[in-house]
């Protein structure tokens, strides 16, 4: 085990990275004041120059099944205004999506809405070992060293996951403009649920069109609510966040709710530490 509690593969594969790739993850802030920590998955469509394009056109690696389209942009102004640290992944979910468990048959998707993915078909030991060891593992790592350096300051963060989803999904058109995502702490979308919807007129999925209590959102699980940090997963519908005015629009009218939510101290403790009225529900 590492510092993100993540298994390191014992098997020497081949290396992954060269010398012309980026980073798995970029860090923003990492000084930031507030007691809030924000992460974005799926932030980048980039694939190591080691793989090709997968066997996708450029036009493929433009769509939701490669990126959070409009995610990492709105991540970036949340970090900005808040003055609080943020980690981005540097690669595309493509490669290996770090939002799930890598016993997943999704963590490494060989099909996504319809469209294979050559290049994640039949990968063997040795290529997945590759891809956890430089993308997924220093992703995580870097969240931990985030939490870790909270921890050390006697700071008990909020936990904010920032991603995006498409209008339509196996054929499906999707009403909802924000997704809040929650299992079991509610300190942080009850409220975000109530404002987007009472404050801004949003049409809230609370709970979809992804859920909380699914298995599939492996960074939130892993990194807040295991450690009982208040935590929600925000899910935005890209095609409000596709350029910069909805961008700006988005990530202003979130951040307005945010900033009201952050102003509850009941969040600054860890679920269980201490009696927290109304902080759970089931
Ligand atoms: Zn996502």
């Amino acid at each position: 085990m590492n510092k993100s509690g993540i298994p390191v593969e014992p098997e020497h594969s081949p290396g992954l990275l060269g010398k012309n790739d980026g980073p798995a993850y970029e860090l923003l802030n990492p000084d930031g004041r507030a007691a809030l920590l924000l992460v974005c998955d799926h932030a980048s469509n980039t694939i190591p120059q080691n793989l090709g394009t997968l066997g996708l056109s450029e036009d493929q690696l433009n769509l939701h099944i490669a990126i959070d389209i409009g995610a990492g942009a709105v991540t970036r102004q949340l970090s900005q205004r808040f003055d609080a640290p943020a980690v981005l992944a540097g690669y595309s979910r493509l490669v290996v999506d770090v939002n799930r468990r890598l016993e997943e048959t999704t963590a490494f998707p060989d099909e996504s809405d319809g469209i294979l993915v050559p290049g994640n078909i039949g990968i063997d030991v040795a290529e997945r070992n590759a891809r956890i060891r430089e993308c997924y593992t220093p992703y995580h790592d870097a969240i931990a060293a985030q939490l870790d350096g909270f921890n050390s300051n006697g700071v008990v963060p909020a936990f904010i996951a920032i991603h995006s989803f498409t209008p339509i999904m196996s054929e499906e058109k999707r009403p909802w403009e924000i997704g809040i995502l929650w299992d079991k702490d509610s300190r942080l979308s009850d409220p975000l649920i109530r404002l987007l919807s009472d404050e801004y007129g949003l049409c809230v999925g609370d709970n979809l069109p992804y859920s909380g209590r699914h298995p599939a959102d492996f960074t939130v699980d892993h990194h807040a609510e295991s450690a009982g940090l208040a935590h929600v997963g925000i899910e935005i519908r890209h095609d409000l966040i596709r350029d910069t005015v909805g961008v700006d629009r988005l990530a202003g009218l979130l951040g307005n709710c945010i900033e009201v939510v952050l102003r509850d101290e009941s969040l600054y403790h860890t679920l269980g530490s201490v009696d927290i009225p109304g902080a759970c529900r089931t």
